[in-house]
């Protein structure tokens, strides 16, 4: 076994690996539209892969649970087959997951989210449920913080959703959920809601994603590839492995 992965262990595995384990890894994505060169598990299966990936890093010190596969994406639901929680919803299902984990042993735990709209909930869940659960709680962003490879490999100009980066992770990750020969630019309305996120405006917190493209992607997937990717997660999981090591006070020596 080389990562603690709760899905595909028995009880007595389980049992046996409290000797070591810490902390619980909780992927969390979204079911929605990737624009018309990604399915819409694009979310859960990059969160859960990413998860599998650092429970591999951190073995034998961390859990990775079952993935949320559905999260807060009411501004993609014009889009066919987009599903979304509330965000009460996603707080809830954390609360009752956090809870049969701790009852378990488990005091600290990583929230690892793929999609950008489940982040101001993971925010608030995350404040909530440490006080009120009394574990330990963080969050984050399964790729964000690659940064040096986003200078250095990634070339487009706008990103954001189905675009150069994520196409590349899914290529590495999970190439299946592309569609190759339909890649497609996102197709920018310029009116919209792009003049609301400006300095000093009033940004409304509901919208719906087709005010700003309308193919559902911005940014340029067309210029995605599997180097670009595997340079982003690596990068990723250096960074998330050397931030858990550190909240778990471990050294930064252990084997993987
Ligand atoms: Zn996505």
């Amino acid at each position: 076994m080389d990562c603690y992965n709760l899905t595909s262990m028995t009880w007595k595995e389980v049992e046996e690996s409290l000797k070591t384990v810490q902390l619980a890894i909780i992927p969390i994505g979204a079911h929605e539209q990737h624009g018309p060169h990604m399915v819409e598990s694009c979310d859960a299966v990059l969160a859960e892969q990413m998860a599998k990936k650092l429970g591999q890093r951190m073995y034998p010190y961390a859990w990775v649970t079952p993935t949320i596969n559905m999260g807060i994406s009411p501004h993609h639901i014009n889009f066919p087959g987009t599903i979304s929680l509330q965000p009460t919803t996603l707080i809830a299902v954390l609360k009752d997951m956090i809870s049969s984990l701790k009852y378990h042993g488990i005091k600290k735990f990583l929230l690892l989210n793929s999609h950008g709209g489940n982040q101001s909930t993971l925010n608030v869940a995350s404040s909530m449920l440490t006080n009120e659960l009394e574990v330990e709680i963080y969050y984050a962003k399964t790729t964000a913080s690659a940064r040096k490879s986003f200078e250095k490999y990634v070339t487009s100009s706008l990103f954001g959703h189905s675009c150069e980066r994520e196409v590349s992770e899914a290529l590495y990750l999970a190439p299946e959920l592309v569609r190759m020969d339909e890649l497609e630019k996102g197709d920018i309305r310029e009116d919209g809601r792009w003049k609301q996120l400006r300095p000093g405006k009033a940004i409304q917190g509901f919208y719906f994603y087709e005010e700003m493209t309308k193919n559902g992607c911005i940014g340029d997937a067309t210029k995605a590839s599997k180097e670009i990717g595997q340079h982003i997660v690596e990068e990723s999981l250096d960074n998330l492995t050397e931030e858990l090591n550190k909240l778990l006070n471990l050294k930064a020596d252990i084997p993987y």
